[in-house]
């Protein structure tokens, strides 16, 4: 197999305390991904949490086993060897990770589609930073609504490239991810997706022209129908003014229209 990129192996002892101690570990399932050279996998142990750690790369493996053989021993710790973004995940209730940047964004949904009672994710900053973006903000867009209509997500802290070995090219955020239900229902959670990713794919346009671009997908005569029951004063915003619940509403009208 491919050694895999997105190694950067955090040396700051506080960060990786701070990060340990952002939530409540003992006695707890939790997932890691990416456990590396083991140092943040040390400090869960350390706390008596119990950790089931996700690594794509063989190489690090007997290291690992030899470091934590008495955990592996005794099933604190199990270790599954693998892509995190395609392996079928053990059971988990938290997870704590410094996460393989290249697979922020899948991995993230996986985990919120698999759902779990609170996640300590670290991501680059630009990243991290949609995920936290009100809008009207220039970073608000579709991760933005998505990662917002699931979870409260927080930061906890940021990271210079100094903090890891070797440094990488980017800062680094540490958030803290509470998935809850979705403000409003939603009727077709897929509409939903295919609604949020069809306005933010043009985010200079107004509302009433990404509306007409989606005809393709729902039909002329629906997506006429929702434009002309919306207000005026809607339609002519961008996508990045309408909140985590406006886009909710707009998606719940085009799914009883669709029927
Ligand atoms: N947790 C360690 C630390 O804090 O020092 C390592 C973090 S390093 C940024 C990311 C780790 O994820 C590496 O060990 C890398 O081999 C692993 N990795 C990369 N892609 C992965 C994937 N798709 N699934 C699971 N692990 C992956």
């Amino acid at each position: 197999m491919k050694a895999p990129k997105d190694q950067h192996f955090l040396v700051d002892a506080d960060a990786v305390a701070l990060i340990a101690d952002t939530i409540p570990v003992a006695g707890r399932k939790v997932l890691e991904i990416g456990p590396g050279g083991g140092v943040l996998t040390a400090a869960l142990l350390a706390r008596g949490a119990t950790v089931r750690a996700v690594e794509l790369d063989g190489s690090l493996l007997p290291n690992l086993e030899q470091r934590f053989a008495g955990q592996l021993a005794s099933g604190q710790l199990q270790i599954i060897r693998g892509d995190a973004s395609k392996v079928p995940l053990p059971e988990f209730e938290l997870v704590v990770a410094n996460l393989p940047y290249s697979i922020s964004s899948k991995i993230t949904f996986r985990l919120l589609e698999t759902g779990f009672e609170s996640a300590v994710l670290m991501y680059q900053l630009e990243f991290g930073k949609r995920m936290i973006a009100p809008p009207g903000n220039g970073e608000y867009g579709r991760l933005s609504v998505m990662a917002q209509t699931y979870a409260d997500v927080e930061m906890i802290l940021e990271l210079p490239p100094e903090a890891f070995s070797p440094p990488p090219e980017v800062w680094s955020i540490v958030v803290k991810i509470t998935p809850h239900e979705p403000p409003v229902p939603i009727r077709d959670r897929s509409v939903h997706a295919v609604l949020v990713r069809e306005l933010f794919s043009h985010r200079r346009k107004t509302i009433r022209n990404g509306l007409r671009g989606m005809q393709s997908i729902y039909g002329t005569a629906v997506m006429t129908n929702l434009t002309e029951a919306l207000p005026a004063e809607l339609l002519d915003k961008r996508p990045e003014m309408l909140s985590v619940t406006d886009f909710i509403d707009l998606s719940n009208r085009l799914s009883v229209l669709r029927v």
